[in-house]
């Protein structure tokens, strides 16, 4: 599901090409992997959920992540995040549009992106998901709702915390805005970002979708980092 693009240099190898990322790369770097269904987790083998999500699952029904995060989409994404190339929200979209399409979940009703905290917002001009939700939302004929979710701490440092730590740091980062709960009620959404790493984030922020009276959320980030560890 690739849109129009002029012709470019890839993103990645920087060959001259007709689409964003050409397709040797995509070939090479963006191969699909067996992943859990839960949480996106690569897998061994071709199996729904990861042990973890049989233990204990996220509140989230269902990830769906694009590629792995690491060589050469860090590079891509911290020139997206970091570097104000917010376009290159498009590029990133196309592989996460495939992914999407090759999952087959149930539509949902409205795509929504992870609020970034005011100060990081006013530091960076955008916000990144926001970036990524409403093209997928158009790609895909849905609204998306940029204000919906809001950041209420600036969680920014949870690198180093343990993982009871970082999800407890989390809780109370996210609101919803009281004036536009009907916009979710009993409605499927779906939480876009950049980059899952432990999933603390995501689960927080779909916990708060649901207590809110959400009826389902899932998960879709491009990049998902394979070995997140503790
Ligand atoms: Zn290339
Ligand atoms: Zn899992």
């Amino acid at each position: 599901m690739r849109r129009p693009f002029m012709p470019g240099q890839c993103e990645i190898c920087r060959q001259w090409t007709s689409a964003a990322l050409c397709t040797d790369c995509m070939a090479r770097f963006g191969a699909p992997r067996p992943r859990c269904r839960r949480c996106a987790l690569p897998l061994g083998l071709a199996a729904a959920a990861c042990g973890e999500c049989l233990r204990q699952p996220p509140p989230f029904e269902a990830a769906v992540c694009a590629v792995d995060y690491g060589f050469p989409w860090d590079r891509v994404i911290a020139d997206f995040k970091f570097h104000g190339r917010s376009e290159l929200a498009g590029v990133l979209a196309g592989p996460l549009l495939d992914a999407l399409a090759v999952a087959a979940l149930p539509r949902v009703a409205a795509v929504l992106p992870v609020p970034l905290a005011p100060p990081r917002l006013a530091e960076r001009g955008y916000n990144q998901a926001w970036e990524l939700a409403r093209r997928l939302a158009a790609a895909l004929g849905l609204p998306a709702h940029g204000d919906l979710l809001q950041r209420t701490l600036d969680t920014a440092h949870q690198a180093g915390l343990p993982r009871t730590e970082r999800q407890r740091n989390l809780a109370g980062a996210f609101m919803v805005d009281p004036r536009r709960r009907n916009a979710l009620q009993g409605r499927a959404l779906a939480l876009v970002d950049d980059v899952m790493t432990t999933g603390a984030t995501l689960r927080e922020a779909a916990a708060q979708l649901l207590r809110a009276g959400a009826a389902s959320v899932q998960v879709w980030v491009v990049a998902r980092t394979p070995t997140p560890g503790d």
